[in-house]
């Protein structure tokens, strides 16, 4: 019976971790990948301490940092079930192993968010990516697009940009629209290989063996076919819902759990932190995830102390 266990092994789950253990707490982390999303980081240049580090180097830290202190860490496995029974719960994974814990973490992150366009699953894994970090190294002198205006966009946009010939940058919105940090936006406006297509989507994505168009809905230089070998959609993220109904956890209308500030939520013994939670003013970064993970960890200490379990 742990103490704690922890779904989810992102900047949240692995700082709750890391609390969770601090505190002695019997604690078990589960996660199909160590650092989640930020493996997928190209640089991230805003996590106090690292002035400039690739998203899976700062993963490998983390990683590191959360199972020093005791916490039990199990990857390559993702919770399917969770139970809920005599105040207790158990958890079944994907490959069949059942763990039982006092309370829950849930540090789930987010999902990426799909297009739906025709073409898109068609194209998948051959030339349409969703990760330009991963995938930018197969796409060498190629004229690729990348779809979205968020730091995801830009940041794969730069990232793509050291190895392919022209990225085009493809946003349904102004220039003055862009989400991404502004610095960010600078460094992607001034490099030569980056042309910003505004106030346009993309409708379809064509091929044979491959990606090699796309099809817009506002003709750019008078052509509504754009030549492109690669499609990278990065256009943000979206809660996975079955876990949170499994536990009867309430959700805003996006699909966030809604979290007090304690990141206690409305089902006693279930605690949420990080991307899919509410919280932090929903400023979606790595370290307000591991905030919410640290503030996570002590509210369940401080529960199973009240409950004389602790
Ligand atoms: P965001 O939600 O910030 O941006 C999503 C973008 O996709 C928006 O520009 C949005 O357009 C566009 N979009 C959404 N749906 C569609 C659609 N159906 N068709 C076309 N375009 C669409 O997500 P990100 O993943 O970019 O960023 C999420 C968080 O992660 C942010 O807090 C960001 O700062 C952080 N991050 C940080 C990084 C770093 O520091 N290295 C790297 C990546 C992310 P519109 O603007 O019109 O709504």
């Amino acid at each position: 019976m742990y103490d704690v266990i922890i779904i989810g092994g992102g900047p949240a789950g692995l700082s709750a971790a890391v609390y969770a253990s601090r505190f002695k707490m019997k604690t078990l982390l589960i996660t199909p990948v160590i650092g989640g999303n930020v493996n997928e980081a190209f640089l991230i240049e805003n996590y106090l301490g690292f002035k400039s580090i690739q998203g899976g180097e700062l993963a490998q830290k983390f990683a590191e940092h959360a199972s020093a202190y005791g916490a039990e860490i199990k990857t390559g496995e993702r919770v399917v079930k969770i139970e809920k029974a005599n105040g207790y719960f158990t958890i079944t994974t994907d490959i069949g192993n059942i763990y039982d814990g006092k309370t829950l973490i849930l540090a789930t992150g987010l999902k990426k968010r799909k297009l739906g366009i025709p073409g898109e699953e068609e194209f998948k894994g051959k030339g349409v990516s969703y990760c330009a970090v991963c995938d930018a190294f197969f796409f060498r002198d190629k004229v690729v697009a990348v779809i979205g205006g968020g730091a995801s966009a830009i940041t794969g946009a730069l990232k793509l940009a050291e190895v392919a010939k022209k990225v085009y940058v493809i946003y349904r919105r102004g220039k003055e629209n862009l989400r991404a940090e502004p610095i960010w936006i600078e460094r992607a406006l001034s490099n030569p290989k980056i042309e910003f297509i505004f106030h346009t989507n993309v409708k379809e994505i064509r091929g044979n063996e491959s990606v090699n168009c796309v099809i817009l809905d506002n003709p750019y230089k008078g052509n509504d076919t754009l030549d492109v070998e690669g499609v990278f959609i990065e256009i943000g993220s979206i809660p996975d819902l079955n876990l949170p109904k499994q536990v009867g956890l309430e959700t805003d209308e996006d699909g966030t759990i809604k979290v007090n500030e304690d990141c206690s939520t409305n089902v006693e013994g279930v605690f949420a932190a990080g991307d899919i939670t509410t919280g932090s003013n929903r400023v979606r970064q790595i370290i307000t995830a591991a905030a919410e993970g640290a503030i996570a960890a002590i509210s369940v200490f401080m529960y199973l102390k009240r409950k004389g379990g602790g």
